[in-house]
C-alpha cells in the first residue's frame, strides 16, 4: 500500500495520516469548505475538496470520494469513524473499484449493523445476550405480555438505532403502549427503519468492550476492555482500561465471547464487541462496531499496539505479528473525551472560537486533537474538540494524571467538558471503582462544578496577592542598596 486517502476529518484523520506516515506511506485528505484550514488538511500530502460544509455534501459523497481516489492513485481508504466507516454499500463500492477498504468485509458490515440480526449471529454461537424478543415486534399486546414476563423496566430499542438515539425506558405496563408508539415513531424518523424490540432493562449496568483484532488468515486475538460507563445521553464522554472491576478470570471469559462474536460475523480487522455488565458481574452482549472506536487510544496505552497500524497491516493482508500470549497490560490508561459543550447547560453543544487553546504535556499525557488556537469548531460536526488521554503505573496515577492536565488544558472561548472531567477524577465514586452507567444523573452536580471554580478562583487570588507581595518586596530591596543604604539617600549623597 503505497497511497492512503482518510474519509474522514478532525482528530481521527490526523491521527490515521501519523500512523500510515510511520508506515512510509502517503496520506490524502478530504475536506468540506468549513476545514479549508483544518491541520489534517495542511499535514496530508495532498488534499481534495469534497464540497460544502453540510456532510451530506461533503464526507458523506461515497462516490466522489472513489472517483478522487482514481484520479490520485490511491490503494487504500481509512474510513475513521462515523461518516461513511459502517456504510456497508460504500465498502463494497471501493472494493470494486479495486481499492482495499481498510476495515472488515460489507458482509461483517450488514450483520452487525443491525442490532436484531446481531443478535441472531451472537446467539447461535451461545453467547449470553440480555433477556429479551428474538425479532422486531410491531404487536403491541404482544409486546406487553411479553414485557411482563421479562419483568419491567424494560427498554424498546430501535434495531436500527445508534448513537444513543432510539432508546425508550418503561417502568411499568401503564405507559407501555405510549412508549411503543413514540420509539416507532423515532426510529422511523431517525433511521427511516420502524422495527423496535425489547430487552430487560439492566438497572445499574455497566458499559464495558473488548477491543479484537483479526487478520485475513483466521488469527484474532483480544486487547482487553475499556470501561465506557460514564456517560451523558447514553454516550461515552470518560473511559478507561483497564475497568476497575473485571477479575482477570472474566476478563478471559469476555476476552474469548468477544473473539466468538466476531468469529460469527467472519470479522477481519479491528472491531469493538460491546457488553453491558451487571452488578453480579454477569455480562451481557450489546453490540459490535465494525470500525475504530473513539475511545481506542486507552487500548494502544496499556498494550503499546498501534491499532491504525495493525489495521493497516491486516488490509494488506499480513498475519498477526503477535498471538494472545504475548499481549499484557501495561499499567492504566484514562481518557477524557473534551466536547465543545456546557456541562453546567445539560451538556449542550456550545460553538465559537478557540481564542486560546493550549495543550497540556507531561510524562503519560497524550492528546489526539484537529484543532488549533484561533480556530473555530464547525457547528456542522460532532462537537469533540480532542481526546485527552493519560497513563499511569497504576489507576491512582493516572487518575492524578488526568487532573493536572486537565488543569494545564487552557481552552478559553468556548466551554468544554474538561472542568467536568475533572470533577469526576475526584469524585470518591469514581476513584473507588463503584459506578455505573447513571453516574451522571446520580452524581454530578452543577453545584460541584461552580464550587471548584470558586476555589479554583480563590487559589488564584490568594497566588496573586502572595505574588504582589513578593514584587512589592523585590521592589523595595532593589531600592535598597547592598548594604541596606537608600539608593535615594546615596543619589542624594552625589
Ligand atoms: P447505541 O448503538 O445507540 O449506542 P447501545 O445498544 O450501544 O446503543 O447502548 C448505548 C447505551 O445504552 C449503553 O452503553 C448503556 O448505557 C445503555 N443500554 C443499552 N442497553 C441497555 C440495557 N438493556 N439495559 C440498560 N442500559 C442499556
Amino acid at each position: 500500500m503505497q497511497k492512503i486517502l482518510v474519509a474522514n476529518r478532525g482528530e481521527i484523520a490526523l491521527r490515521v495520516m501519523k500512523s500510515a506516515r510511520e508506515m512510509g506511506i502517503k496520506t490524502v485528505a478530504v475536506y468540506s469548505e468549513a476545514d479549508r484550514n483544518a491541520p489534517h488538511v495542511k499535514y496530508a500530502d495532498e488534499a481534495v475538496l469534497l464540497g460544502p460544509p453540510a456532510s451530506s455534501e461533503s464526507y458523506l459523497l461515497g462516490d466522489k470520494i472513489i472517483e478522487f481516489c482514481k484520479e490520485l492513485g490511491v490503494d487504500g481508504i481509512h474510513p475513521g469513524y462515523g461518516f461513511l466507516s459502517e456504510n456497508a454499500e460504500f465498502a463494497d463500492k471501493v472494493e470494486q473499484a479495486g481499492i482495499t477498504f481498510i476495515g472488515p468485509s460489507s458482509d461483517s458490515m450488514r450483520v452487525m449493523g443491525d442490532k436484531l440480526s446481531a443478535k441472531e449471529a451472537a446467539k447461535k454461537f451461545d453467547i449470553p445476550l440480555v433477556p429479551g424478543t428474538e425479532g422486531a415486534i410491531d404487536d403491541i399486546e404482544e409486546a406487553k405480555r411479553i414485557s411482563a414476563e421479562i419483568g419491567f423496566p424494560i427498554l424498546i430499542k430501535a434495531s436500527a438505532g445508534g448513537g444513543g438515539k432510539g432508546m425508550r425506558i418503561v417502568e411499568n405496563a401503564d405507559e407501555f403502549e405510549e412508549q411503543m408508539q413514540l420509539a416507532i415513531n423515532e426510529a422511523v424518523s431517525a433511521f427511516g427503519n420502524g422495527a423496535v424490540f425489547i430487552e430487560k432493562y439492566v438497572t445499574s449496568p455497566r458499559h464495558i468492550e473488548i477491543q479484537v483484532l483479526c487478520d485475513k488468515h483466521g488469527n484474532g486475538v483480544h486487547l482487553f476492555e475499556r470501561e465506557c460507563s460514564i456517560q451523558r445521553r447514553h454516550q461515552k464522554v470518560i473511559e478507561e482500561a483497564p475497568s476497575a472491576v473485571v477479575s482477570p478470570e472474566v476478563r478471559q471469559k469476555m476476552g474469548e465471547t468477544a473473539l466468538m462474536v466476531a468469529k460469527a460475523c467472519n470479522y477481519v480487522g479491528a472491531g469493538t464487541v460491546e457488553f453491558i455488565f451487571d452488578e453480579n458481574h454477569n455480562f451481557y452482549f450489546l453490540e459490535m462496531n465494525t470500525r475504530l472506536q473513539v475511545e481506542h487510544p486507552v487500548t494502544e496505552m496499556i498494550t503499546g499496539i498501534d491499532l491504525v497500524k495493525e489495521q493497516i497491516k491486516v488490509a494488506k493482508g499480513e498475519k498477526l505479528s503477535f498471538t494472545q500470549q504475548d499481549l499484557k497490560i501495561n499499567g492504566h490508561a484514562m481518557e477524557v473525551r473534551v466536547y465543545a459543550e456546557n456541562p453546567r447547560e445539560n451538556f449542550l453543544p456550545d460553538i465559537g472560537t478557540l481564542q486560546t487553546y493550549q495543550r497540556p504535556h507531561g510524562p503519560g499525557v497524550r492528546v489526539d486533537d484537529g484543532f488549533e488556537e484561533g480556530m473555530q469548531v464547525p457547528i456542522y460536526y460532532d462537537p469533540m474538540i480532542s481526546k485527552l488521554i493519560t497513563h499511569g503505573k497504576d489507576r491512582e496515577e493516572a487518575i492524578e494524571r488526568m487532573i493536572h492536565a486537565c488543569d494545564d488544558y487552557k481552552v478559553v472561548g468556548i466551554q468544554t467538558t474538561l472542568p467536568f472531567g475533572k470533577l469526576v477524577m475526584k469524585n470518591e465514586h469514581f476513584k473507588s471503582g463503584d459506578f455505573d452507567t447513571h453516574f451522571v444523573a446520580k452524581h454530578f452536580n452543577v453545584s460541584d462544578l461552580e464550587a471548584a471554580n470558586a476555589e479554583e478562583a480563590e487559589v488564584a487570588a490568594l497566588t496573586l496577592v502572595h505574588l504582589l507581595e513578593k514584587r512589592k518586596k523585590q521592589s523595595l530591596n532593589s531600592v535598597l542598596a547592598e548594604d541596606g543604604i537608600s539608593k535615594w539617600k546615596l543619589n542624594r549623597a552625589r
